[in-house]
């Protein structure tokens, strides 16, 4: 089992679910929502928050965690997964080099220049507790010349982004805890590089390391073999981000690979489309194990659920299960109530706050 996770902003139990409040929200939902259901850590986006608002912004509204009225840990993530995507979906967009990446909005123009200093420079002015070094994605289909260039940058850049870590952390005087750096593994689907990759950055020595790259096979299946070639390269009880992961059972599988730390969009965009994660009968109190069918996923905008006055999940303690009926919430999602978003929301996240609370407790008869 992992260590918990130390931040300036306290101790998080692992493993954990960090909602993706990319650009300083939770869609539809307050902080103090996001408390309500037991949310103890979310994940903000640097890049996406130097386009809008500007980390200027941010920083002059007294830091991330005053400008989003929360007060828990948060991590910033670098976006190099982000401008890569976005610059893959169209090259016009910008190009990565080994000094930097250079992104331009497709709409204004508008230049912004990436280094590993500047990431780092960033994240100080969201004053963030978790920061993340910039690196050099790929996917697993990717040309071997292509992976091989991703981990030499990728780890050239965790050794920038570390001195300029170190030089920004000197001047935060009397600042007390500082904050907390982890660098993320690339390498693809190719077992050697990846272990190359995590066996390097960890030399260079960090809080915390997460799993880089679209985690997922062409199919849609977890790319277990590569998260367990990272975690196995890792010193053991140093926390382990399976960034971008995932879904509920995935989730489960990369924590039994020995990571405990999870973020994905996926449950609230679920929410928002009327996809919600309900446990089997039994779950999670039977324990929850790789293989195991312990959820399945409620459309709630199928016809049958219009006369549905069941509760949406029985055993869920949510605010929606407890007030609300499936009947209710087909109806607002059918009449388009942005409450509905917000009810389904609140929901899918109790969802994952139940499920990491459960992996967290010993397995029944194991
Ligand atoms: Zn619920």
């Amino acid at each position: 089992m992992a260590d918990p996770l130390q931040t300036r902003r306290g101790t998080v139990p692992v493993p954990t679910f960090l909602p993706d409040a990319t650009r300083a929200g939770v869609r539809g939902l307050t902080s103090e929502d996001l408390r309500g259901v037991g949310i103890e850590a979310v994940v903000v986006n640097a890049f996406h928050l130097l386009r809008r608002p500007g980390a200027r912004v941010v920083q002059g509204g007294g830091g991330i965690h005053r400008f989003m009225d929360w007060d828990g840990p948060v991590l910033s993530d670098s976006g190099g997964f982000q401008v890569w995507s976005l610059i893959r979906q169209d090259p016009a967009r910008g190009v990565i080099r080994d000094r930097e990446v250079i992104f331009r909005e497709p709409e204004t123009r508008q230049k912004w220049i990436l280094t590993p200093e500047r990431v780092m420079q960033i994240q100080f002015q969201l004053g963030s507790d978790i920061m993340v070094c910039l690196d050099d994605c790929t996917d697993a289909e990717a040309p071997l010349a292509e992976q091989e260039r991703s981990v030499e940058r990728t780890v050239a850049w965790a050794r920038r982004s570390r001195e300029a870590f170190d030089r920004l952390v000197s001047g935060l005087r009397g600042a007390g805890v500082p904050p907390r750096l982890f660098a993320v593994v690339q390498g693809g689907g190719e077992e050697n590089l990846r272990r190359q990759c995590a066996t390097a950055l960890a030399g260079i020595g960090f809080d915390g390391y997460g799993f880089g790259g679209w985690p997922l096979a062409a199919d849609g299946a977890l790319l277990a073999d590569p998260l367990r070639w990272v975690a196995e390269s890792l010193p053991p009880s140093v926390p382990k981000h399976a960034l971008g992961i995932g879904r509920p059972d995935h989730l489960v599988h990369a924590f039994s690979l020995g990571y405990s730390l999870f973020d994905c969009a996926l449950p609230t965009r679920d929410a928002r489309h009327g996809r919600l994660y309900v446990f089997r009968a039994g779950y999670p109190g039977r324990g929850v194990r790789p293989g195991t069918a312990f959820y399945r996923a409620v459309h709630i905008l199928d016809a049958r659920y219009r006369i549905d006055h069941r509760q949406l999940e029985d055993g869920c303690d949510c605010a929606t299960c407890t007030r609300h009926s499936r009947a209710y919430l087909h109806h607002l999602f059918k009449v388009g109530d942005a409450s509905a978003e917000r009810l389904a929301t609140l929901h899918n996240l109790r969802f994952y706050v139940r499920l990491t609370a459960a992996l967290r407790a010993p397995v029944p008869g194991a």
